[in-house]
Formats: C-alpha cells, sequence, structure tokens
C-alpha cells in the first residue's frame, strides 16, 4: 500500500520519500508472493465499486510498468455459506458480466473443481502478482524521482507546528486540518525527515508505529497459511480462482511464480490463522491447517495432487469487520487495508492515501477512524497530541 502509495503521488507531481524498515520484496509482512486474487465479486457496493476502478489502475500500472501483473482468468464463487445467488444479484445491479450455472455444468466446463450447488462466474477476475506490483510501483515511482529508502524505520513521529482538529464529534479526517501541518519523522538509524504529510501503510506494524498518536481501532494481527499443490495435468489451461465457503472458508487461485514451473494452484483458508503480532510470529505452518487443506483438495479439488510442494506463513491485519481504514489525523494519513482482501484494491487505495495526503476527504465514512470505533462506543479525540 505504501508502495502504491508512492506511485500515486509521484504521478501527480508530489516530493515523495519511502522508508522501508526491511529489504526489497522481503517476506515479513502481507505482500509477497506472486499471486492475489482479484475479482469483482462483492455482496457489498462498496467495494463491488472499487474493483472495478481498481481494476483500470492496475491496467494503467501494467502500461506505465511495461509489465504484466495480472492473469485474467475468470472467478468462480460457490458453496452455500458463500452465496453465489446473493452475489450474482450484486453483479448485475453493478452490470458486471457473469454466469450462475447449475453445479453439473460447472464440472463439465472445469473438469478437476468439484461443486455441490450454484455456482457463479465472472470473467473480470484473476490473479495479480504481488510482489511484481509493489516492485513495479516502486520502480516506477523512482523514474518519477521518489527518495526510496530499504532498512530505514521510523522510529518516532513528532507533529510540528499549529496541527488541526479531528472536530469536536469525533469525526476524524480532513475537516479539520489545516494545510500549515507538518510531520517529522526520525529513524532507528538516525536520520530525520520532515513532510507535509506522512503516509503510515504499516500493515501488521500498524499498532506499534501510530498507537498512542492515533486513535486506532484495534487491529487484529493473524498468521495465515497457504500451501501449493501441484496440477495432475500441468499443461491444463488453468482453472478460474475459486472462493468456496462451506465447512471450510477456502480460495484458490493459480500460483504464478510460486507455483513452480508448472503452476501450482495456491489454496489456503482465509482467515484461519491464530492470533500473533508482527514482532513474535514464529514463521511455522500449523500442521493441523495442512492436514485441513490437503482432505479439502481430495474432496473438492481432485485435479490436483493432493500433496503440497511448497507452503508459507503470511500476516493479516483485520479490522473487526473487515473494513479498511483510510483516514486522516493530522497530518498523518492511516492507511490500514488488509482484513485479507486488500491486494486486488492496492493501486486504488494509492489514489484514496493520496487524495487523503493532499488534504480531501476520506473516501468512505465507513473506512474512517470514527466509524471504527463508533462500533465499540468510543470516539476519536477532538485535538491532535501535540
Ligand atoms: C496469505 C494472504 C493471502 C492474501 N490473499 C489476498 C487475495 O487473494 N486478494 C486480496 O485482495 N488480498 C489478499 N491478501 C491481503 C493483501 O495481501 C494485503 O491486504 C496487503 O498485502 C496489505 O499490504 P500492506 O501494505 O498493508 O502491508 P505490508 O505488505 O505488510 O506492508 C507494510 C510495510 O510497512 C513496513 N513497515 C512497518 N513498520 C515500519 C516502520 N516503523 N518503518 C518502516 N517501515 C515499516 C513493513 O516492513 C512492510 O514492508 C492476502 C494476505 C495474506 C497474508
Amino acid at each position: 500500500m505504501g508502495a502504491a502509495t508512492a506511485w500515486a503521488a509521484t504521478r501527480r507531481g508530489l516530493s515523495v520519500a519511502v522508508l522501508e524498515q526491511f529489504g526489497a520484496g522481503h517476506d515479513r509482512g502481507s505482500s509477497h508472493g506472486s499471486a492475489r486474487i482479484v475479482r469483482r465479486a462483492y455482496p457489498d457496493p462498496v467495494y463491488l465499486r472499487m474493483t472495478g476502478r481498481a481494476m483500470e489502475l492496475w491496467r494503467e500500472l501494467e502500461t506505465d510498468a511495461g509489465t504484466r501483473l495480472l492473469r485474467t482468468v475468470g472467478g468462480i464463487d460457490h458453496g452455500p455459506l458463500r452465496d453465489p445467488e446473493r452475489l450474482a444479484d450484486a453483479l448485475a445491479t453493478a452490470a458486471v458480466p457473469h454466469e450462475l450455472l447449475p453445479p453439473e455444468e460447472a464440472a463439465l466446463r472445469w473438469p478437476g473443481l468439484r461443486f455441490d450447488g450454484p455456482v457463479l462466474f465472472h470473467r473480470e477476475a484473476g490473479t495479480v502478482d504481488a510482489a511484481g506490483a509493489v516492485a513495479a510501483f516502486l520502480e516506477r515511482a523512482g523514474v518519477r524521482e521518489a527518495d526510496i529508502r530499504y532498512h530505514t524505520a521510523v522510529r518516532r513521529i513528532v507533529p510540528l507546528g499549529e496541527l488541526g482538529t479531528s472536530g469536536a464529534s469525533g469525526a476524524s479526517g480532513a475537516s479539520g486540518a489545516s494545510g500549515a501541518e507538518a510531520v517529522r519523522l526520525e529513524t532507528a538509524e538516525g536520520a530525520t525527515l520532515t513532510a507535509r504529510r506522512a503516509v503510515f501503510a504499516a500493515g501488521a506494524w500498524a499498532a506499534d508505529l501510530l498507537g498512542g498518536l492515533v486513535p486506532l481501532p484495534e487491529l487484529t494481527v493473524s498468521q495465515q497459511q497457504i500451501f501449493h499443490f501441484p496440477r495432475r495435468d500441468p499443461v491444463a489451461d488453468p482453472w478460474p480462482v475459486v472462493v468456496h465457503k462451506d465447512a471450510l472458508n477456502t480460495y484458490s487461485l493459480p500460483g504464478g511464480r510460486d507455483g513452480g514451473p508448472h503452476d501450482g494452484r495456491k489454496i489456503a483458508e482465509h482467515n484461519a490463522g491464530g492470533p500473533t503480532t508482527a514482532g513474535t510470529r514464529d514463521g511455522r505452518v500449523d500442521p493441523a491447517a495442512r492436514d485441513r487443506i490437503t482432505a479439502y483438495v481430495r474432496d473438492w479439488l481432485p485435479g490436483l495432487v493432493p500433496e503440497p510442494f511448497n507452503e508459507a506463513t503470511c500476516l493479516y491485519t483485520s479490522t473487526a469487520n473487515d473494513d479498511f481504514v483510510l483516514d486522516r489525523f493530522g497530518p498523518l494519513v492511516v492507511c490500514s487495508p488488509c482484513s485479507g482482501h486488500g491486494a486486488k484494491f492496492a493501486p486504488l487505495i494509492g489514489e484514496m492515501a493520496t487524495d487523503l495526503a493532499l488534504g480531501g476527504a476520506p473516501p468512505e465514512p465507513r473506512f474512517t477512524l470514527a466509524a471504527h470505533l463508533a462500533q465499540v462506543g468510543r470516539t476519536v479525540a477532538a485535538q491532535w497530541p501535540v
């Protein structure tokens, strides 16, 4: 999200520095690996609308960077708890082309996958190369003279000058902020940077970095695990991405580079990992999770060999209702779009964070600090703590 923001901000001619505590392409956060699902199918009109603009921006990034990041293989949603009919209604309302198929027809179209109820298919779905996208965002931002610093950890955030309030009503965001705000960032390595605005897209480290300064909602960090399985027919066309919600809440997708030379399939349970912190997570795959997914593959994906050939962990940073956090508090833009579904929106989040940094209103009332805190009966402090 930070890389996407750097791309968006430099495209608008802003002077940008990117501070990353680890090295390029590290695997200690949420954005490593070669594949994330992109799709239009959301029951919620806010997110559904956002998927459309995000798709356009992904294509702009591909053109700008001269690289392919999207694989448009289509998307399948099925399982009684996924409610494909409701999703189909949402897609119809948004005029997104789709088909609702009986399970027998779906099984004929995609041999190797199993279905037992209605199946939603839409073409405008597939994968994005997550690590490739981060690299492309930063490469293009660098070409536009962003100052990109790796191994540079922000340790202290110091507000400067007269800082705005977020409004006595508890509303946060642009309303009370004056253009004179600024912030000084001090790094663990002894550097100091001063900026009119700072966008904090710190993923699982957000609470460590901003807690005490910004009235954050509770952000639950959890360690997720993903597995790659070989295809029985490695030269067949890739299947669509699949979200299947039944006894297990799973997703699967063509793995890209991490899927090995034969495009093995990435499979995981959504949000099944235990709580942890960015600093204490152990990076170990839970054998029980491996067993559950292997049994799932045996039952539902007969076109795969039910033996994972690699596995990895990754961090979710989730809000209580899975809505993103995108808001401004004084000169600080808070950007926490994860809850396990943020990747597909990355270039749009970059635009939204840039708008916020430039004084724009929060992109969606539900994403504000105030809205998140209101859910648990808290309000946003009216005064920036100078
Ligand atoms: C297993 C898994 C599967 C997923 N699948 C999908 C999917 O299919 N589709 C989808 O849309 N989304 C998916 N997501 C969600 C998506 O990947 C995340 O929403 C996204 O990667 C979040 O990016 P981020 O920039 O917020 O966090 P990160 O990528 O973790 O970036 C935060 C960065 O901030 C840096 N940082 C933190 N603190 C400091 C500091 N003090 N100083 C300097 N740097 C700092 C960190 O080092 C890190 O590089 C998945 C996530 C996981 C974990």
